[in-house]
């Protein structure tokens, strides 16, 4: 049997029983039946039942609530999705893309406001953001997401500082520039989607654990979806698919998404004099501009979360828990937290664990409902998931309601991704974009000068 609590600190400490709940028994009926107990489902059922008391809401989970990147992340709840402004300015019209990047600010706020409303202890503290430039090659990168942001009128919420001031916030060895925002929280990923799914629950949302979905079908002659399980169908008009990267299991959505892993490490508790080596009292969430991605939080109990990517991408797409753990990049995550913060030479790492991201083709979320399948999805946050989530709950409930709203009239509404391509095309091509990210990482570090913006990898990229 899986040890649950073994898989993130966020579970082992998330103070509730994480005994599996009863499965399912035999077939059912609803009126919504949603595959996944991550934030995505849950923050659906919590909404959808908000709307409408009445319905008979089934969340249908194969290992427990919290299983996936809901009870594994590095707990930045961020206005901020896996797609740049200008971008969505090119394919949706800068209109759009405002109202997109006011909806992440909205969505910040509203879960700290919903977290109150339901009686959830989710650790939602918003000290701001942070960006660095670690060195002269980072400074043009913040400088330009600076200008976007100014470009779109969010300019007021952030602010360019030099290495002094950044100093004031928090001390982080070569950082020469940061950048500063407000809007950004920090929460207890696992007190948030436990606390959440036992919301849900006494909102009257059942939901059973061990039970694998092993398929889906549109709406039949009587208009019932199903999701089909080994103890019996699920049917329901609508049917909500919020298994992010985990979609990739179901054949008719192998190629949809493409898992891919982000690795954390966590500290010991540091004494008071590493923090006050560091600084970092507002408990911000940190970042840098290196390419190859990394993300660090402080705990409440006072330790360092360090996270990135660097596994690599496995042929086929395949999903399996040994792959959460990889040596080669959590020693790596360790030796940033020890160049990063030279206080810590000598730190312990209590944790290290990770999971799988699910990223479209076209590195663009999607928040669909397709009322003649009956068939509702959210994904494709690529590590950008913790307040999109909740987002695309309010969202999916607009749309399955048939309510026209602000919401659903958000670029990412009904967006449909390209598939990947197929082996081994699909592996080559991550393989080198993932390689040639840290090259250049590595050698605009070693030289001072930024990434040209003009290779291929980076072309790819930020596509
Ligand atoms: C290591 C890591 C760090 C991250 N850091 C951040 C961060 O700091 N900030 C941020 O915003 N985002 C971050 N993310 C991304 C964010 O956590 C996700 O985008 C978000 O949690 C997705 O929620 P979800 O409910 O859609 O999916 P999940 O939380 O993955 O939930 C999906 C659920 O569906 C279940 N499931 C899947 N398939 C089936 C099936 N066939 N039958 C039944 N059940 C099924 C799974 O068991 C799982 O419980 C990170 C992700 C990872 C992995």
């Amino acid at each position: 049997m899986t040890d649950h609590a073994a898989i993130s600190f966020w579970l082992e400490t998330a103070g509730d029983d994480l005994t599996p709940r009863p499965p399912l028994d035999g077939s059912a009926e609803v009126d919504v039946a949603i595959l996944g107990a991550g934030l995505t489902g849950l923050w659906t059922a919590w909404y959808l039942r908000r709307r409408d008391p009445s319905l008979r809401i089934l969340v249908v989970e194969r290992e427990i609530a919290g299983f996936g990147a809901s009870g594994r992340n590095g707990a930045w709840c961020a206005p901020d999705l896996n797609i740049s402004l200008a971008r969505l300015a090119r394919l949706h019209g800068e209109n759009a893309a405002r109202r997109m990047q006011q909806a992440t600010y909205d969505a910040v706020v509203e879960v700290g406001r919903a977290c109150r409303e339901a009686g959830i202890d989710g650790g939602f503290h918003k000290g701001g953001e942070i960006s660095v430039a670690r060195g002269p090659h980072g400074v043009p990168s913040l400088e330009a997401a600076y200008a976007e942001y100014e470009r779109f009128g969010f300019g007021d919420r952030y602010r360019l500082v030099d290495a002094t001031t950044l100093g004031e916030r928090i001390r982080i060895a070569g950082a020469v520039r940061g950048l500063i925002g407000d809007d950004a929280a920090v929460v207890h990923p696992g007190r948030l989607v436990r606390g959440l799914a036992r919301a849900v629950e006494r909102e009257g949302v059942r939901i059973v654990e061990g039970t694998p979905v092993t398929g889906f079908r549109p709406r039949d002659v009587e208009g019932k979806a199903t999701m089909a399980t080994p103890s019996g169908d699920v049917r329901a008009p609508v049917i909500v698919l919020a298994g992010e990267a985990y979609l990739t299991e179901l054949r008719p959505l192998h190629r949809q998404l493409l898992p891919l892993w982000s690795l954390i490490v966590l500290t010991e508790p540091l004494d008071d004099a590493q923090w006050a080596a560091i600084g970092w009292a507002g408990r911000e969430v940190v970042d840098s501009t290196r390419l190859s991605v990394d993300y660090l939080s402080r705990t409440e109990d006072g330790r360092i979360l360090f996270g990135g990517r660097g596994a690599p991408y496995r042929f086929g797409s395949p999903i399996h828990p040994a792959y959460d753990h990889h040596e080669p990049t959590f020693d790596r995550l360790r030796t940033f937290v020890r160049e990063w913060f030279p206080a810590l030479a000598d730190v312990s790492f209590t944790h290290a664990w990770g999971g799988p991201l699910g990223m479209p083709r076209d590195w663009h979320p999607t928040i669909a409902f397709d009322a003649p399948s009956g068939i509702a999805t959210a994904r494709g946050y690529t590590g950008h998931g913790v307040s999109a989530t909740n987002l695309a709950g309010r969202t999916l409930t607009d749309l399955i309601t048939g309510e026209r709203s602000e919401l659903t009239e958000l670029p990412v509404v009904n967006h449909r991704s390209r598939n990947w391509e197929l082996e081994p095309f699909r592996w080559i091509g991550i393989r080198y974009v993932q390689r040639a990210l840290e090259r250049l990482d590595d050698s605009a570090a070693r030289s001072g000068r930024p990434p040209s913006g003009r290779s291929l990898a980076e072309r790819i990229a930020s596509h």
